[in-house]
């Protein structure tokens, strides 16, 4: 007896105790919480996995342990997350905490010894002591360390067992948000060879209007669809205090009060972020930076983010003719709700022309390796899952140019996204060996930027990777990284000294870079955002005089510059 009522008490405490400990994070500023990023934002080849907290513009916040825990990885990266410090706690989530400018003291001598061990600024480990901190513990200051564009704290919680992402804002923390999500387009797009959008083959934008939750089309707008087409909603939410751009919650698309197509951002994967490329209208994206979200999925799409009343992918085919209507609700996670309310009609036949069939040079799968060969000079392999539907490629070939060592090929075009790399190969010959050492690919975005690739040769061809299609040609690295002092660079050292070098490389790119003091290897932090690397010689012990400070940068291709200066 005794012992079941133990049972039953223990059963009753463990349950409460998890349910209690899910909503009892603290949060991880001692200021007010404002932010600039929210859970599943829509980014440039990922959706945001965490919270942006605003750090009141300026570095050096207290950023304190959300929970009792222990230091699982600590990373440092001149990119991502910059510096970056996770805890497992024992309620079944890790916190992260990115872009610090450093960690505290305790933390910081463990990364030290494992920087100095490796050799490298750029680490990324589990500690093999323990390091144990408490609720609301101070674990690091904020900065703007990475890929941050500004002062701030990336926040994210992960359920501990798979690593995935979960919406910190579904935790309770102090975050005022009492304003809808606004709504500024919705975009209608073609999902067979025949399709017509108001008469024409094309995906089309329909400009919508409203505040305050109640948004309606443009008034005379008119849409006439012929054929299965899907629907996509541009949609940007904002939080109570500063007009940042925020990511919705929910999305879910009625059509004559039966759900077509319904999503919910609870939780993300690693895995499958990419995907993301699939789930925005991504030509518009990149074109124009719109946040329009599909209502129907790709074949390739694999985001675990729908429910299960979405219906036929979310593929709309009306075959008779009639007015329907439409309803889109989009919700933050707050539950502030905006609604858009229109009608369309389908017809039974079509309304104009029916396109006409397009010219390609190769029909890819997209659940099958695909090859494409132009003979002697140019072959492309597509493997499976990197394209989210099939594709009828393009393919052209310009004449080479005096400053290229291959003609210039056109692989389709960049506003069809990759999820994974395609590989290249591109023949020339007759360059000499000193020659071949250096080159690399050019990849030409539709802007025209470019940017360059590494690779190697088999024999006469040149092979290397991509994660976008685009314009490709061959050309050489011949340049060594400049290095310029940005401090000085004479007169004493010491443990507190922090020097900084401006490093630049004009093709292949920045690829090694370490200082030596008196042959000894010294800790140097590379910002690829300012262009720049700080020598800091902590805990090197300068001499009193004749020390030599030796700097090496090498690019992609292996050019190399070293620079000795006297202190
Ligand atoms: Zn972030």
């Amino acid at each position: 007896m005794k012992n079941k009522l133990f049972f039953f008490l223990s059963f009753l405490y463990f349950t409460a105790f998890s349910q209690d400990e899910i909503a009892d994070f603290g949060a991880p500023l001692d200021i007010p919480l404002y932010l600039s990023g929210n859970f599943a934002e829509l980014r440039s080849n990922h959706f945001h996995t965490g919270i942006d907290i605003k750090t009141q513009g300026v570095e050096g916040k207290r950023v304190l342990a959300a929970e009792k825990g222990k230091v699982s990885r600590i990373s440092v990266s001149p990119y991502g997350y910059g510096l970056a410090l996770y805890l497992e706690h024992p309620n079944g989530y890790t916190t992260v905490y990115g872009h610090l400018l450093k960690f505290s003291n305790e933390i910081n001598q463990v990364l030290r010894q494992q920087q100095y061990e490796q050799e490298s600024f750029r680490v990324d480990f589990a500690p093999d002591s323990v390091i144990q901190v408490e609720k609301g513990e101070l674990i690091a200051l904020s900065g703007n360390t990475g890929g941050s564009g500004g002062p701030h704290l990336h926040f994210e919680i992960r359920r501990t067992s798979d690593s995935h992402p979960l919406n910190p804002l579904k935790f309770g923390f102090d975050i005022k948000d009492d304003i809808p999500p606004r709504i500024r387009g919705v975009r209608l797009h073609p999902m067979s060879d025949s399709t017509l959008i108001n008469g024409k083959h094309e995906a089309k934008s329909f400009v919508v209007h409203g505040s305050n939750g109640n948004y309606h089309l443009k008034a005379g707008s008119k849409i006439e669809v012929f054929g299965a087409f899907g629907m996509s909603v541009h949609s940007l939410d904002y939080l109570n205090g500063y007009p940042n751009k925020c990511g919705l919650y929910e999305v879910h698309l009625s059509v004559d009060d039966e759900t077509i197509c319904r999503q919910q951002f609870d939780e993300l994967d690693f895995a499958t972020t990419r995907h993301i490329n699939a789930y925005k209208a991504y030509d518009v994206y990149r074109t124009n930076r719109w946040h329009y979200h599909k209502s129907f999925i790709e074949p390739g799409n694999e985001l675990e983010i729908y429910l299960p009343e979405t219906k036929n992918k979310g593929v709309i085919n009306l075959v008779k003719s009639g007015m329907h209507q439409a309803n889109y609700v989009v919700k933050d996670a707050y539950e502030n709700i905006s609604t858009l309310d229109f009608t369309f009609e389908t017809l039974a036949v079509p309304n104009g022309p029916l396109p006409e069939a397009k010219t390609y040079d190769a029909y890819f799968h997209f659940d099958q390796e695909n090859t494409f060969t132009y003979p002697e000079e140019f072959k492309v392999v597509v493997p499976k899952g990197a394209l989210y539907q099939d594709l009828k490629l393009n393919f052209g070939r310009e004449m080479p140019r005096a400053e290229l060592l291959s003609a210039r090929y056109s692989l389709h075009n960049d506003m069809v996204p990759l999820d994974d790399y395609i590989e290249i190969g591109i023949s020339a010959s007759d360059l000499s060996d000193e020659l071949r050492d250096q080159v690399l690919a050019a990849q030409y975005s539709t802007t025209g930027h470019a940017s360059y690739i590494t690779g190697n040769w088999t024999g006469d061809r040149f092979e290397f990777k991509a994660k976008s299609f685009g314009k490709f040609a061959l050309v050489a690295d011949s340049l060594a990284p400049d290095v310029t002092p940005l401090t000085r660079t004479s007169g004493t050292l010491s443990d507190n000294t922090v020097l900084r070098f401006r490093i630049e490389d004009d093709r292949s790119g920045i690829a090694s870079y370490a200082a030596y003091l008196n042959g000894e290897w010294v800790l140097t932090a590379f910002e690829p955002k300012s262009k720049a690397i700080s020598v800091i010689f902590e805990g090197t012990n300068p001499n009193p005089s004749g020390n030599e400070l030796r700097i090496e940068v090498g690019d992609a291709v292996g050019n190399k510059t070293e620079k000795i200066y006297k202190f």
